[in-house]
């Protein structure tokens, strides 16, 4: 433990909903990751699964994983949002939890870790990195 956690960062897991826990272990063993790409990951049935301790580092956004915990949802396969209803009810349920652990964290989204290029103060579309997790988490969860 005694990590600062200053973002819970929200991602898709950018493949099919219905990829499994055990899925993506492959996929990060593929990557030659010693540590998965997030902490939990919510499958298209809503079960919250939880994959690294929250005082270890995963692999979800390059430069900043030392203060992020990493947080998906299976799915977002072609930059939509595919979650399930129950997806949507477990993210906020995992995120209300978390928000209890780390009141001054920043909840975002992926993409929302991208450079502000023409500095307006805004992360545009042409501006993300990726689409990653596919909705606008910052606003959707505004109130957790
Ligand atoms: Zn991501």
């Amino acid at each position: 433990m005694g990590r600062n956690i200053r973002y819970i960062a929200v991602h898709c897991t950018a493949g099919n909903p219905k990829q499994t826990v055990r899925d993506l272990e492959v996929i990060f063993r593929k990557n030659g990751w010693k540590n998965p790409g997030y902490h939990y990951v919510v499958t298209v049935d809503g079960k919250i699964h939880r994959m690294l301790d929250e005082g270890k580092v995963s692999n979800g956004v390059r430069g900043y994983n030392s203060v992020c915990i990493n947080v998906a949802y299976t799915g977002g396969l072609n930059d939509l949002d595919t979650r399930s209803d129950e997806q949507k009810r477990s993210l906020v349920l995992l995120l209300k939890l978390l928000r209890k652990k780390y009141p001054n964290a920043v909840i975002q989204g992926h993409r929302d870790f991208s450079p502000d290029l023409n500095k307006n103060g805004k992360i545009e579309k042409c501006e993300w990195i990726k689409a990653c997790p596919c909705f606008d988490a910052k606003t959707e969860y505004k109130e957790i």
